[in-house]
Protein backbone atom coordinates (compact mmCIF):
# COMPACT_ATOMS: atom_id res chain seq x y z
CA UNK A 1 0.00 0.00 0.00
CA UNK A 2 3.15 2.44 0.94
CA UNK A 3 4.01 1.92 -3.04
CA UNK A 4 1.43 2.79 -4.02
CA UNK A 5 1.40 6.10 -2.46
CA UNK A 6 4.37 6.93 -3.34
CA UNK A 7 3.52 6.46 -7.07
CA UNK A 8 0.52 8.50 -6.26
CA UNK A 9 2.60 11.47 -5.21
CA UNK A 10 4.97 11.29 -7.68
CA UNK A 11 2.47 11.60 -10.12
CA UNK A 12 0.89 14.26 -8.55
CA UNK A 13 3.82 16.30 -7.09
CA UNK A 14 4.29 18.22 -10.14
CA UNK A 15 3.68 21.72 -8.29
CA UNK A 16 0.25 20.74 -6.98
CA UNK A 17 0.85 18.84 -3.83
CA UNK A 18 2.47 20.50 -0.73
CA UNK A 19 4.10 18.27 2.02
CA UNK A 20 0.72 18.59 4.22
CA UNK A 21 -0.76 16.68 1.40
CA UNK A 22 1.47 13.92 1.03
CA UNK A 23 -0.81 11.30 2.24
CA UNK A 24 0.15 7.91 3.99
CA UNK A 25 -2.74 5.20 3.12
CA UNK A 26 -1.99 4.45 6.50
CA UNK A 27 -2.60 7.36 7.99
CA UNK A 28 -5.77 8.22 5.15
CA UNK A 29 -9.47 7.40 5.27
CA UNK A 30 -10.61 6.75 2.35
CA UNK A 31 -14.15 8.35 1.35
CA UNK A 32 -16.51 7.48 -1.50
CA UNK A 33 -17.63 10.58 -3.49
CA UNK A 34 -19.73 8.30 -6.05
CA UNK A 35 -23.08 6.96 -6.06
CA UNK A 36 -23.70 3.27 -7.45
CA UNK A 37 -25.14 2.99 -10.89
CA UNK A 38 -28.65 1.34 -10.48
CA UNK A 39 -32.26 1.40 -11.59
CA UNK A 40 -32.81 4.35 -9.22
CA UNK A 41 -29.38 6.25 -10.71
CA UNK A 42 -31.11 10.20 -11.05
CA UNK A 43 -30.53 11.51 -14.54
CA UNK A 44 -31.64 14.81 -16.30
CA UNK A 45 -35.24 14.63 -17.19
CA UNK A 46 -34.93 14.87 -20.33
CA UNK A 47 -32.49 12.00 -21.17
CA UNK A 48 -33.84 9.40 -23.47
CA UNK A 49 -32.21 7.02 -21.49
CA UNK A 50 -31.18 5.59 -18.22
CA UNK A 51 -28.69 3.44 -16.40
CA UNK A 52 -29.15 -0.13 -17.69
CA UNK A 53 -27.86 -3.57 -16.85
CA UNK A 54 -28.79 -6.54 -18.62
CA UNK A 55 -27.78 -9.91 -17.25
CA UNK A 56 -25.83 -11.91 -19.66
CA UNK A 57 -25.32 -14.28 -17.47
CA UNK A 58 -25.88 -15.88 -13.93
CA UNK A 59 -25.32 -19.14 -12.33
CA UNK A 60 -23.82 -22.78 -12.63
CA UNK A 61 -22.51 -23.41 -16.25
CA UNK A 62 -22.39 -27.04 -17.73
CA UNK A 63 -19.01 -27.19 -16.57
CA UNK A 64 -20.16 -26.51 -12.81
CA UNK A 65 -18.37 -23.57 -11.95
CA UNK A 66 -20.47 -20.36 -11.25
CA UNK A 67 -20.33 -17.42 -14.18
CA UNK A 68 -21.95 -14.04 -14.12
CA UNK A 69 -21.83 -11.54 -16.57
CA UNK A 70 -23.82 -8.17 -17.89
CA UNK A 71 -24.15 -5.61 -20.30
CA UNK A 72 -24.59 -1.87 -19.86
CA UNK A 73 -25.78 0.87 -21.38
CA UNK A 74 -25.98 4.56 -19.72
CA UNK A 75 -26.25 8.29 -20.80
CA UNK A 76 -22.66 10.23 -20.17
CA UNK A 77 -24.28 12.81 -17.95
CA UNK A 78 -26.15 10.68 -15.51
CA UNK A 79 -25.39 9.73 -11.41
CA UNK A 80 -21.68 10.66 -10.19
CA UNK A 81 -20.23 11.88 -13.65
CA UNK A 82 -17.80 13.93 -15.84
CA UNK A 83 -18.05 16.23 -17.69
CA UNK A 84 -15.28 17.08 -20.34
CA UNK A 85 -14.83 20.07 -21.72
CA UNK A 86 -15.83 19.74 -24.87
CA UNK A 87 -19.75 19.32 -23.23
CA UNK A 88 -19.50 23.08 -23.69
CA UNK A 89 -16.59 24.14 -25.59
CA UNK A 90 -16.14 23.55 -28.87
CA UNK A 91 -12.43 22.13 -29.63
CA UNK A 92 -12.15 21.33 -25.66
CA UNK A 93 -11.13 18.36 -24.32
CA UNK A 94 -12.59 14.94 -24.56
CA UNK A 95 -13.12 12.48 -21.42
CA UNK A 96 -9.40 10.69 -22.53
CA UNK A 97 -7.72 13.78 -23.06
CA UNK A 98 -8.15 15.44 -19.60
CA UNK A 99 -4.91 15.40 -18.29
CA UNK A 100 -4.40 13.35 -15.47
CA UNK A 101 -3.43 16.04 -13.14
CA UNK A 102 -6.98 17.90 -13.19
CA UNK A 103 -8.26 14.27 -11.91
CA UNK A 104 -5.55 13.61 -9.08
CA UNK A 105 -4.85 16.43 -6.90
CA UNK A 106 -5.33 18.05 -3.35
CA UNK A 107 -8.50 19.42 -3.05
CA UNK A 108 -10.44 22.03 -1.15
CA UNK A 109 -14.42 21.93 0.06
CA UNK A 110 -16.34 25.03 0.19
CA UNK A 111 -19.17 25.09 2.49
CA UNK A 112 -22.69 26.70 1.75
CA UNK A 113 -25.08 24.47 2.98
CA UNK A 114 -26.44 26.42 5.03
CA UNK A 115 -27.10 28.97 2.51
CA UNK A 116 -28.41 26.52 0.02
CA UNK A 117 -31.19 24.98 3.01
CA UNK A 118 -32.37 28.51 3.10
CA UNK A 119 -32.86 29.22 -0.84
CA UNK A 120 -32.66 25.80 -3.07
CA UNK A 121 -31.66 28.10 -6.24
CA UNK A 122 -28.34 29.40 -4.03
CA UNK A 123 -25.43 30.01 -6.15
CA UNK A 124 -21.83 30.03 -4.94
CA UNK A 125 -20.58 33.52 -5.17
CA UNK A 126 -17.10 35.31 -5.59
CA UNK A 127 -17.24 36.17 -2.24
CA UNK A 128 -17.88 33.12 -0.58
CA UNK A 129 -14.63 31.61 -2.55
CA UNK A 130 -12.94 34.72 -0.55
CA UNK A 131 -14.26 33.99 2.88
CA UNK A 132 -13.38 30.61 2.77
CA UNK A 133 -9.65 31.92 1.39
CA UNK A 134 -9.59 34.41 4.53
CA UNK A 135 -9.65 31.26 6.91
CA UNK A 136 -8.35 28.82 5.24
CA UNK A 137 -5.72 30.54 2.79
CA UNK A 138 -5.86 31.46 -1.32
CA UNK A 139 -6.91 28.27 -3.54
CA UNK A 140 -3.92 26.77 -4.80
CA UNK A 141 -3.33 26.44 -8.82
CA UNK A 142 -4.41 23.05 -9.28
CA UNK A 143 -6.75 22.35 -6.73
CA UNK A 144 -9.96 20.14 -7.58
CA UNK A 145 -12.69 22.68 -5.95
CA UNK A 146 -15.69 21.12 -4.11
CA UNK A 147 -18.64 22.93 -3.69
CA UNK A 148 -20.82 21.01 -0.83
CA UNK A 149 -24.49 22.71 -0.62
CA UNK A 150 -25.40 19.37 1.28
CA UNK A 151 -28.04 17.95 -1.69
CA UNK A 152 -26.89 14.88 -1.62
CA UNK A 153 -29.18 14.40 1.63
CA UNK A 154 -32.15 14.06 -1.22
CA UNK A 155 -30.41 11.11 -3.36
CA UNK A 156 -32.15 9.73 -5.11
CA UNK A 157 -35.25 11.04 -4.79
CA UNK A 158 -35.43 12.99 -8.45
CA UNK A 159 -38.38 15.29 -7.48
CA UNK A 160 -36.60 16.85 -4.20
CA UNK A 161 -32.81 16.54 -5.51
CA UNK A 162 -33.61 18.15 -9.35
CA UNK A 163 -36.50 20.55 -7.77
CA UNK A 164 -38.53 18.72 -10.69
CA UNK A 165 -38.92 15.80 -12.15
CA UNK A 166 -41.45 15.64 -15.16
CA UNK A 167 -40.15 13.63 -17.97
CA UNK A 168 -38.96 15.39 -20.70
CA UNK A 169 -39.27 18.56 -19.17
CA UNK A 170 -35.78 20.33 -17.40
CA UNK A 171 -37.71 24.06 -17.41
CA UNK A 172 -38.66 23.44 -13.98
CA UNK A 173 -35.43 22.83 -12.33
CA UNK A 174 -34.05 24.17 -9.23
CA UNK A 175 -31.36 22.98 -7.19
CA UNK A 176 -28.01 24.99 -5.93
CA UNK A 177 -24.89 24.84 -7.13
CA UNK A 178 -21.72 27.43 -8.66
CA UNK A 179 -22.63 31.18 -9.55
CA UNK A 180 -20.80 32.55 -12.86
CA UNK A 181 -18.60 35.37 -10.49
CA UNK A 182 -17.47 32.55 -8.47
CA UNK A 183 -16.71 30.02 -10.91
CA UNK A 184 -14.38 33.01 -13.04
CA UNK A 185 -12.33 33.55 -9.56
CA UNK A 186 -11.95 30.17 -9.70
CA UNK A 187 -11.26 28.88 -13.24
CA UNK A 188 -9.61 32.32 -14.50
CA UNK A 189 -8.06 34.28 -11.82
CA UNK A 190 -7.18 30.40 -9.48
CA UNK A 191 -6.35 27.93 -12.73
CA UNK A 192 -8.05 25.10 -10.08
CA UNK A 193 -8.24 21.80 -11.86
CA UNK A 194 -11.71 20.90 -11.60
CA UNK A 195 -14.83 22.14 -10.22
CA UNK A 196 -17.04 19.64 -8.40
CA UNK A 197 -20.83 20.01 -6.80
CA UNK A 198 -23.12 17.63 -4.75
CA UNK A 199 -25.54 18.25 -7.08
CA UNK A 200 -27.04 17.46 -10.94
CA UNK A 201 -24.67 20.52 -12.12
CA UNK A 202 -22.32 22.88 -12.19
CA UNK A 203 -24.67 25.05 -13.12
CA UNK A 204 -27.80 25.88 -10.88
CA UNK A 205 -31.06 24.21 -11.78
CA UNK A 206 -32.55 27.46 -12.96
CA UNK A 207 -30.16 28.14 -15.39
CA UNK A 208 -30.67 28.69 -19.30
CA UNK A 209 -26.97 29.99 -20.23
CA UNK A 210 -25.39 27.31 -18.45
CA UNK A 211 -21.99 29.73 -17.91
CA UNK A 212 -20.46 27.98 -15.37
CA UNK A 213 -20.26 25.26 -17.66
CA UNK A 214 -18.88 27.67 -20.38
CA UNK A 215 -16.78 29.64 -18.40
CA UNK A 216 -14.89 26.35 -17.55
CA UNK A 217 -14.68 24.57 -20.47
CA UNK A 218 -13.26 27.41 -22.03
CA UNK A 219 -10.01 26.60 -19.94
CA UNK A 220 -10.58 22.90 -20.40
CA UNK A 221 -11.12 22.48 -16.46
CA UNK A 222 -13.81 19.52 -16.36
CA UNK A 223 -16.79 18.97 -13.79
CA UNK A 224 -17.66 16.26 -11.44
CA UNK A 225 -21.24 15.93 -10.62
CA UNK A 226 -24.00 14.32 -8.05
CA UNK A 227 -20.96 13.66 -6.06
CA UNK A 228 -21.30 12.35 -2.41
CA UNK A 229 -20.27 12.24 1.06
CA UNK A 230 -18.81 16.06 0.47
CA UNK A 231 -19.80 16.33 4.70
CA UNK A 232 -16.77 13.43 5.40
CA UNK A 233 -14.11 16.30 4.04
CA UNK A 234 -11.89 18.32 5.82
CA UNK A 235 -11.92 22.20 4.12
CA UNK A 236 -8.42 21.55 3.12
CA UNK A 237 -6.24 18.67 3.58
CA UNK A 238 -7.92 16.03 1.09
CA UNK A 239 -6.65 14.32 -1.81
CA UNK A 240 -9.10 13.68 -4.37
CA UNK A 241 -9.41 11.10 -7.17
CA UNK A 242 -11.85 11.20 -9.29
CA UNK A 243 -11.10 8.87 -12.61
CA UNK A 244 -14.08 8.29 -15.13
CA UNK A 245 -14.63 5.80 -17.83
CA UNK A 246 -12.08 6.51 -20.41
CA UNK A 247 -14.68 6.90 -23.09
CA UNK A 248 -13.09 7.48 -26.30
CA UNK A 249 -14.15 10.72 -27.89
CA UNK A 250 -16.41 11.29 -25.01
CA UNK A 251 -17.97 14.44 -23.95
CA UNK A 252 -18.46 13.38 -20.14
CA UNK A 253 -18.97 10.15 -18.48
CA UNK A 254 -19.60 7.81 -15.61
CA UNK A 255 -17.02 8.92 -12.68
CA UNK A 256 -16.08 6.61 -9.45
CA UNK A 257 -13.83 9.27 -7.10
CA UNK A 258 -12.61 8.90 -3.87
CA UNK A 259 -10.68 10.85 -1.55
CA UNK A 260 -7.97 10.45 1.16
CA UNK A 261 -8.32 12.22 4.21
CA UNK A 262 -5.45 12.27 6.73
CA UNK A 263 -6.91 10.56 9.78
ZN1 LIG B 1 -22.71 16.44 -17.00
Amino acid sequence: MKVLMTAVVLAVSAGFLTAAQSLDLARSTIVDLSHAYGPSTVFWPTSPTKFELERLAFGRTEAGYFYAANTLSTPEHGGTHLDAPIHFAEGGQTTEQIPLERLIAPAVVIDVAERAAADRDYRATRDDVLRFEKVHGTIARGTIVLLRTGWSRHWPDAKAYLGDDTPGDASKLSFPSFGADAARLLVEERSVAALGVDTASIDYGRSTDFQVHRIAAARNVPGLENLTNLDRLPPRGALVIALPMKIEGGSGGPLRAVALVPK
